[in-house]
């Protein structure tokens, strides 16, 4: 008898948005989940705008999720040296939960170039993979990924909980055109991004000046790749 399902999300929450906490709290409802764990990443070092440290990122998605039962907040990812590859962190969530589906829950964009994440056929073997859908013109899925939704398509999501991996399934939720690339822009501005995260995380990023232009951080620890 297999455990309900643990849901992973995994972002460089850059920052934490309502586009990720909506989503993330519906397909939690729908699949449903007993748990959902967001995993940050550490961040590529090519951004484009002024950005703030991995442990600012982690401290604001905190706020974000403190009062949502089932949210967990997983630094693993930040802590490991070297490269950050999904597919090892799906491996160690693996070996502490082995009779749980594990469901590593991916926007429509991200899933677009899940074929160029490393080794990423193995992750089929270690969780299930669900879509959220996402407001956007998203380029045509390649042929290899079109190959894994023809014979890995769940016909329900209730299917999540009978296998322990390896299983697609695509969740609609409601479309919030948010991203965080936005709203570091409106940031750098000088404009509000109030309203399209929660008060708490809002607050903290205004009062402690971050992603103003000219915010650096000398001691950020964002300077290693992460690689999916
Ligand atoms: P950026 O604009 O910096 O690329 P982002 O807003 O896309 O950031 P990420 O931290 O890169 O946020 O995303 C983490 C995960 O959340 C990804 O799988 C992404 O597809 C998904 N996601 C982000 N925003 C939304 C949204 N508005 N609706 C659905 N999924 C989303």
């Amino acid at each position: 008898m297999l455990t309900a399902p643990i849901g992973i999300f995994g972002g460089t929450f850059d920052p934490i948005h309502y586009g990720h906490l909506r989503v993330a709290l519906e397909a939690f409802e729908a699949l449903p989940l007993a748990e959902l764990r967001f995993l940050v990443a550490r961040q590529p070092p090519h951004r484009d705008t002024p950005s703030v440290t991995a442990e600012q990122r982690l401290a604001l998605l905190q706020q974000a999720v403190a009062e949502q039962p089932g949210f967990v907040v997983d630094a693993r990812e930040l802590h490991r040296s070297g490269p950050s590859y999904t597919v090892d962190t799906l491996a160690s969530l693996r070996a502490e939960w082995p009779t749980t589906p594990l469901c590593l829950l991916i926007g429509r964009d991200a899933f677009g170039a899940l074929h160029r994440w490393s080794r990423w056929q193995q992750l089929f073997e270690l969780a299930h993979i669900v879509v959220l859908t996402r407001p956007g013109n998203w380029p045509e899925l390649s042929p290899e990924l079109s190959a894994e939704v023809t014979t890995r398509q769940l016909p329900t999501a209730q299917a999540l909980q009978h296998q322990l991996a390896g299983g697609l399934w695509f969740q609609a939720v409601t479309p919030l055109a948010i991203s965080a690339t936005h709203i570091r822009a409106l940031l750098a501005a000088g404009r509000s991004p109030r309203y399209l995260m929660p008060d708490a995380v809002y607050t903290t990023i205004v009062t402690q000046g971050l992603y103003r232009a000219g915010h650096t951080h000398p001691c950020s620890t964002d300077t290693d790749i992460s690689r999916k």
